[in-house]
């Protein structure tokens, strides 16, 4: 049980103003009350927190990611290269991700995600090199268990390797026989369907231009036979448009259709290239884009058409995007850049802070299919991220303290994570972990990697 006494600024659902001076009553994984004066339950023992300098917000919601990038961020052979290049030059270094570099840039990529005010995440791993032995998503669970995060791991698949037209090298594909194998077994073993769960299965091939077909559409009938959603790349660069036509005749968005690949059961990563039928096309299916600001300017892909995609009522979530092109897993920063990039091309306009918070909250839970998550509600999950703006490099900014997280401060961590009413992070410290331990692995796998990748 824990209560939080005299929040400062409290956002409950996304569009409404906040609230001033209340108090919020966690009762086991859930918010049991917002109001003023509120105290423990008689005879109930729980933890007090005093909210009275802080912001609290639903925590956020990331809804792409590949956490094993963490490992190869920043390299410099690749900081200038657009994404087809990018990939090229990674996968020979990727190709020795193994079982510790799974779990410790798992543990690394949601601990910075929980210190930023994420609580819900989902990663997209499709790269399973022929030398990996062990259960992979069982790992990466492991991790998200260990420090309290929401977790909604996609199972990513590659099929189409250099040999048959595709970028991959051969030693990180598998058959098609194998993906579809063990993405029954994962959902078996770990999907659970209820409103709050803490672990959800996705599955998704990795790209049209690393998957076949085939592969797109049994990977779509398996999702749809067992009630989990189906996720893949897509219209992330005109590269990836010019792929499709020429290995398929078709443009990525027709590709998808013609794999049974579109719906509301279906969310994408980028979305940047659609012309205006390809929109009503995701507007008459439901589907959902996960947009990804920094990697698209970093890579220098385009920008998404979010604001048209909003008013068409297109639904949109925010992600930092797998930490090779971005290459940080800053959420808060990810959705201060979700605005300033809508406004780079559409006018001051574009984008509100109010609709960029209801994008990583509550379009987020939506996406990934979560119910009662991503507002702070009386009978909703006990996510929330608390930032302390009683500082300096706040000071001036509270007339409207819920934007000054978006457009003040250089500091995006926050004082307290709470996740399943579960404290994750407590004076911008993360329970679940060493931090000291998970940098120095880190550093040293990276290392190791690079290494063997030079000396092939
Ligand atoms: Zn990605």
């Amino acid at each position: 049980m824990i209560l939080l006494k005299n929040c400062f600024y409290l956002q409950t659902s996304s569009e409404a103003e906040g609230l001033r001076d209340v108090d919020v009553l966690i009762i086991d994984n859930k918010v049991a009350k917002i109001g003023k004066a509120l105290s423990l339950p008689h005879g109930k023992e729980g933890r007090i927190i005093d909210a009275s300098k802080h912001v609290v917000v639903p925590g956020f919601i990331n809804t792409h990611h590949h956490y094993y990038q963490t490992l190869t961020r920043n390299l410099p052979a690749v900081q200038d290269a657009e994404l087809f290049q990018w990939l090229v030059h990674l996968y020979e270094i990727w190709k020795y991700v193994d079982e510790e570099a799974v779990y410790n840039s798992s543990r690394l990529a949601m601990g910075e995600l929980l210190k930023t005010g994420c609580t819900t995440s989902t990663d997209h791993h499709y790269l399973y090199p022929n030398s990996f032995q062990g259960d992979l998503m069982g790992l990466q669970f492991q991790a998200a268990e260990e420090l309290g995060m929401r977790f909604s791991p996609t199972r990513g698949s590659m099929s189409l390797s250099k040999k048959d037209g595709g970028l991959p090298p051969d030693s990180v594909v598998q058959t098609e026989d194998e993906i579809m194998r063990d993405s029954e077994r994962v959902i078996h073993q770990y999907h659970d369907p209820s409103d709050m769960a803490m672990r959800k299965i996705v599955l998704a091939p990795c790209s049209p231009f690393s998957v076949t077909e085939d592969l797109m559409r049994e990977s779509a009938r398996l999702a749809r036979r067992h009630g989990v959603l189906l996720h893949t790349h897509l219209a992330e660069t005109r590269d990836e448009n010019a792929f499709c036509e020429r290995q398929y005749g078709r443009r990525p968005l027709k590709v998808m259709e013609d794999c049974e690949f579109l719906g509301q059961d279906v969310f994408f990563a980028h979305g940047i290239h659609f012309n205006d039928d390809e929109m009503k096309i995701l507007q008459e299916t439901g589907t959902h884009i996960a947009h990804c600001p920094s990697s698209n300017m970093r890579l220098g892909s385009g920008i998404c058409r979010v604001r048209e995609m909003i008013d068409m009522d297109i639904n949109v979530g925010i992600a930092v995007d797998g930490s090779a092109s971005n290459d940080t897993s800053d959420m808060l920063g990810e959705i201060r850049n979700a605005l300033l990039l809508q406004r780079v091309t559409k006018g001051a306009k574009a984008l509100t802070t109010r609709e960029a918070y209801k994008m990583a909250s509550e379009n987020g839970a939506k996406l990934l299919n979560f119910k009662k998550v991503g507002r702070l509600e009386e009978g909703w999950a006990a996510d929330m991220a608390l930032f302390d703006v009683h500082k300096l490099e706040y000071a001036g900014s509270l007339s409207d303290p819920l934007a000054a997280l978006i457009f003040s401060g250089y500091n995006h961590g926050t004082d307290y994570t709470i996740v399943n009413g579960r404290i994750a992070v407590e004076k911008g410290n993360l329970i679940g972990m060493d931090e000291d331990e998970v940098r120095d692995k880190a550093n040293a796998i990276s290392a190791r990697m690079l290494e063997a990748s030079n000396g092939r």
